[in-house]
């Protein structure tokens, strides 16, 4: 059952189709491109030449550069694959499906490559198209930038000790031994929990609101938490309990 069942039930699908398109026009080493194929078909993703080649020595095929190419060519031209070229990458290909569609976000700091769908998008593009009297075969949409990972370690991570007053913070590890691990474990501190800065002078105790109360820390324990920046609105709206 579900998503894995279905992914290899139209796999086998392709894997067949492929087969079929191969014979009727007499490829040689058929039962070696459906190893190409069935490897490629597994991974899903926007894979490289050399990184399908990485697959392929993994399930114990090593196959000419050439011949895998060749092989990943003829899935091209026979409408099983798409090939990629996104901006500062090398070719990619990916599995392409019959009557699905969907664009790319491309991070150009770690080059992950996020797909996404949205209708409105291509409702919008069909009718930009329409209104220049033009008809819409095909169409790239790519958007560029850094994603939310590289975002993430974008942010600089400083003990809570040096957050100012008024900034809320985002707890990304607890340092120390087990003594102050321990305490701050007690008190429920723990990494993920937005914190706002209610005072810090720069000495003695720093409190912090978390969950609607505030909690006082010393200076040492505050220097074990290790923080960053985060928005403003990430922190729970405090009502009254009843
Ligand atoms: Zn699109
Ligand atoms: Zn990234
Ligand atoms: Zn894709």
């Amino acid at each position: 059952m579900g998503e894995q069942n279905n992914n290899g039930r139209l796999n086998y699908q392709e894997k067949e189709n492929f087969r079929a398109l191969l014979e009727t026009d007499k490829i040689d080493r058929i039962e070696d491109r459906l190893k190409i194929v069935d490897t490629f078909l597994e991974t899903e993703e926007h894979v490289t030449l050399e990184e399908l080649q990485k697959l392929l020595k993994k399930r114990g095929y090593d196959f000419d550069p050439e011949f895998v190419m060749q092989c990943m060519n003829r899935m091209v031209d026979l409408g099983f694959a798409q090939r990629k070229k996104f901006e500062g990458q090398p070719i990619r290909y990916e599995h392409r499906h019959l009557g699905r569609h969907h664009d790319h976000l491309i991070c150009t700091k770690c080059g992950r490559i996020e797909e996404f769908e949205d209708p409105e998008i291509e409702e919008l593009q069909r009718k930009v198209a329409l209104r220049h009297g033009f008809q819409m075969l095909q169409h790239k949409m790519e958007i560029y930038g850094l994603c939310s990972e590289c975002l993430e370690q974008r942010k600089p991570i400083l003990p809570l000790a040096m957050a100012k007053a008024g900034e809320t913070v985002i707890v990304r590890d607890i340092q120390g031994g087990m003594g102050a691990k321990g305490r701050l474990a007690a008190m429920g501190l723990r990494a993920g929990q937005v914190l706002e800065v209610i005072s810090n002078n720069g000495e003695g105790r720093v409190i912090v609101g978390r969950d609607c109360s505030r909690i006082a820390l010393g200076r040492g324990l505050a220097n074990k938490i290790m923080v960053s920046p985060t928005e403003k609105d990430s922190l729970p709206e405090c009502k009254e309990t009843a």
